[in-house]
């Protein structure tokens, strides 16, 4: 499959859009998770799993970008295998999916759409997480909802992915000989 572009002049890369939002939760002992990172004592979000907005958004940034469809397709809500599960875990898989696609992340930026916690000081930690699943630079910004109505009942975030197809990352213009080496390392 990765053979028949080899010839192509079309760059080798494509983009990704991924969006996901959750209503707070009733439950004051539900926790808040945003990127692997667990808010104690902040309001928690609904959903089947653990409602990880971030983790979703960049799921859906991933296999867009791939073709590979959406995560509802993937991890499927009715499912039960999927009932408060680790979000991350899903974003895992996505990723691993996307590589036997062909597809290595060239970097990854999420927007995250909240007023309380402040993002700032966990940027790190959450962008580190993702980066270590995704294999790739991933960059974190928090924005406040800046009282717009509608905005503050839940939380949501914006990914995007941009992907390169794997062999080609360091032979930028020499696609045939990428290839080659690739079909040698598989
Ligand atoms: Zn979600």
């Amino acid at each position: 499959m990765l053979s028949e572009t080899s010839g192509s002049a079309k760059p080798q890369i494509r983009i990704g859009q991924g969006f996901d939002v959750h209503p707070y939760d009733d439950d004051p002992a539900r926790p808040l998770v945003l990127a692997g990172v667990r808010f104690d004592g902040e309001p928690g979000l609904r959903g089947h799993s653990d409602a990880d907005v971030i983790a979703h958004a960049c799921v859906d940034a991933l296999l867009g970008a791939a073709g590979l469809g959406d995560i509802g397709g993937l991890f499927p809500d009715t499912d039960e295998r999927w009932a408060g599960s680790d979000s991350m875990s899903l974003l895992a898989a996505a990723a691993a999916r996307v590589a036997e696609a062909g597809w290595a992340v060239v970097n990854m930026d999420c927007t995250v759409i909240l007023d309380r916690p402040k993002i700032a000081p966990h940027r790190d930690t959450m962008a580190g997480n993702l980066a270590v699943l995704v294999d790739a630079p991933v960059s974190v910004k928090g924005k406040r909802t800046e009282g717009v109505a509608g905005l503050a009942g839940g939380v949501q975030c914006h990914a995007v992915a941009l992907l390169q197809q794997r062999g080609t990352e360091r032979q930028r213009g020499t696609q045939s000989r990428a290839g080659a080496e690739m079909e040698r390392d598989r």
